[in-house]
């Protein structure tokens, strides 16, 4: 199937095609002619599958060349406005008169209120910067008419839902609304009834929650060999882009201080940096100006990078889902992927129900030796 079946339009057809992609993903054949006839869609499929285009394409065909804000998508993190948005740009770079714009906590509001206030069709945004836009009057979203949630299930759970449910209740109820994710638990999704009119659930039928061509391992390791346990283990890969993953602030920065004593060219990104800091690292990163990228779980959902083939859970995630978001990080667009886990003896059954949860065997190695790496 190739996208012009999907009947979309001239314009929107010549941007997907110039952003290379030639064929839907299974999400995007699914989700796009639903979303495109006017229902409300949970779209679920696994990382890297082109969840954003499956609801950026019939989003970016509803809105029509009216100075109001039409669309909204509501976003955990401040990486995934900008990049959700940026995404939603190049969908609609052929709509010429079409304003994108990100909104997010860290910057300039007097910035964004002047861009506001000039008239935007599609406003992607961090909850809580939105809510501070709706209180000071400076963003109005009577005239939504779609509506989405990405990485709704994070939207929905307990950090986020209060305010979700505030802003859902400034758009018209009759508003078309998408949810998509990777993960979704029964709990939320017996919640979502209370969010949306009859909503199609779109699963992409697959075992594991995980993508195949990602490359699962596990090390068992002692908490004070973890630093060693990293450099060689990314000596070994030799990976051209590499994201580590710990679990708080202050030990992504002191393994920072560890890694530059040994020579690693690293830098961190987590929440109690500044947001022009934030910003700077992923642009450097994603430019491939440095390698190596320590963060805490602000990095572990939706974030697109080509390059980055090995990821680290230098610390066992909190929870589960948060193993699946972490390592889909790497494979994307079905390229292939490393992701190893370090395990500490005690931790061994919270490996196992991770196991459980993806479906999916992780297999134990053994840590590379010096001897390995020379080879
Ligand atoms: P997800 O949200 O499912 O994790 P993304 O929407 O971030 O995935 O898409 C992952 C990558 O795949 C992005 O770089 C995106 O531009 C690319 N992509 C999306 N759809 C297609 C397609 N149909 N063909 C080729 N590449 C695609
Ligand atoms: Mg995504």
């Amino acid at each position: 199937m190739l996208f012009h079946e999907l009947n979309i339009s001239e314009a929107v057809s010549k941007a997907i095609h110039d952003m290379g992609f030639i064929e839907p993903s299974p999400i995007q054949k699914e989700a796009i002619p639903l979303l495109l006839d006017g229902h409300n869609v949970f779209g679920q499929a696994q990382t890297g599958t082109g969840k954003t285009a499956a609801f950026g394409i019939p989003m970016v065909e509803k809105i029509e060349d009216k100075r109001t804000t039409q669309g909204l998508v509501l976003v955990p993190t401040r990486e995934l406005a900008i990049q959700v948005s940026g995404e939603l740009q190049r969908i609609a770079q052929y709509k010429k008169w079409m304003v994108i714009l990100p909104i997010y906590g860290g910057q300039s509001i007097e910035r964004q209120i002047r861009s506001l206030s000039r008239g935007i069709h599609i406003v992607v945004g961090t909850p809580g910067r939105v809510l501070d836009h709706i209180a000071r009057g400076t963003l109005h979203l009577d005239k939504v008419s779609f509506c989405t949630l990405d990485e709704a299930d994070v939207m929905l759970d307990m950090g986020f839902i209060d305010d979700v449910r505030e802003i859902l209740s400034r758009i018209p109820p009759s508003a078309q609304k998408a949810l998509f994710s990777a993960t979704l638990s029964p709990q939320i999704k017996a919640l979502i009834q209370d969010f949306v009119d009859n909503p199609r659930f779109v699963t992409i039928p697959h075992k594991e929650l995980t993508v195949p061509n990602i490359s699962q391992f596990y090390y068992e390791v002692r908490e004070s060999e973890k630093p060693q346990a990293l450099t060689r283990v990314i000596d070994y890969y030799n990976p051209n882009q590499t994201v580590v993953f710990v679990n708080t602030k202050i030990r992504v920065e002191e393994l920072k201080e560890k890694l530059h004593a040994a020579g690693y060219e690293v830098e961190a990104l987590h929440g109690d940096m500044k947001q022009t800091q934030r910003e700077f690292v992923m642009k450097r990163f994603r430019a491939q100006h440095f390698d190596i990228l320590l963060a805490t779980d602000v990095a572990a959902r939706g974030l697109d990078i080509e390059n980055i083939d090995l990821v680290v859970n230098y610390d066992l995630p909190q929870d589960e889902e948060y193993y699946v978001h972490r390592i889909g990080r790497t494979a994307r667009a079905g390229r292939e992927g490393t992701a190893v886990t370090f395990v500490t003896l005690r931790e061994i059954k919270r490996l196992k129900d991770i196991e459980r949860y993806i479906k999916t065997k992780i297999e134990r190695k053994r840590l590379p030796s010096l001897e390995d790496i020379e080879k």
